[in-house]
C-alpha cells in the first residue's frame, strides 16, 4: 500500500510529496560525497523506483536549480531558507528524482545513511543508474 510523505522547506515556499509502498524504517538512506551534497551535511537521499514524487512550488521565485559539470541533474534549493529538496534528472522518458528525506517530518528514525560516491561514473552510467534507481516524477512540467 502506498503512503504519502510530505516535505517542505523551512520557510514553506517549496516542498514535495513522496509516495512509496516501502515503510520509512526500510528506506535505503544515502549520503552523497560529491562537493555539492557534502555542503548540505544533513541531507539524506532516498528514492524508490516504484514510487512517485511530486514537487510543490508555492513561491517559484524561491526555487533555485544548481546544475553541475555533467549537466545531467538539477539540485533543487530554496533560496529563501537555504533548504535542499533533492535532485531531478529529466530524460525523454520523463523525470526522475532523489529526495532529501531530511526535510520530511517523520516519527520514526531512518536507517544510518550509506556513504556513496559516484565520481568515477561516466555520464552514460550516471543516467542509467538514476533511471533505474530514482523515483519517477509524476508532474514534471516544472522541469521542461
Ligand atoms: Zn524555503
Ligand atoms: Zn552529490
Amino acid at each position: 500500500m502506498f503512503k504519502n510523505f510530505n516535505a517542505s522547506c523551512s520557510c514553506g515556499s517549496l516542498g514535495y510529496q513522496f509516495s512509496t509502498a516501502i515503510s520509512p524504517i526500510q528506506w535505503q538512506v544515502r549520503k552523497c560525497t560529491c562537493s555539492f551534497c557534502s555542503g548540505h551535511q544533513n541531507h539524506l537521499h532516498v528514492s524508490d523506483s516504484l514510487g512517485q514524487v511530486v514537487f510543490k512550488v508555492s513561491v517559484l521565485a524561491h526555487l533555485v536549480r544548481h546544475r553541475f559539470s555533467t549537466k545531467t541533474a538539477d539540485f533543487l534549493m530554496c533560496v529563501n531558507c537555504n533548504s535542499y529538496l533533492g535532485a531531478v534528472m529529466t530524460t525523454p522518458r520523463g523525470s526522475f528524482a532523489v529526495i532529501n528525506a531530511e526535510i520530511i517530518n517523520l516519527k520514526v528514525k531512518l536507517a544510518e545513511p550509506i556513504l556513496v560516491s559516484f565520481d568515477n561514473e561516466t555520464t552514460k552510467q550516471r543516467v542509467i543508474r538514476r533511471t533505474q534507481n530514482w523515483t519517477p516524477v509524476l508532474d514534471d512540467k516544472l522541469f521542461f
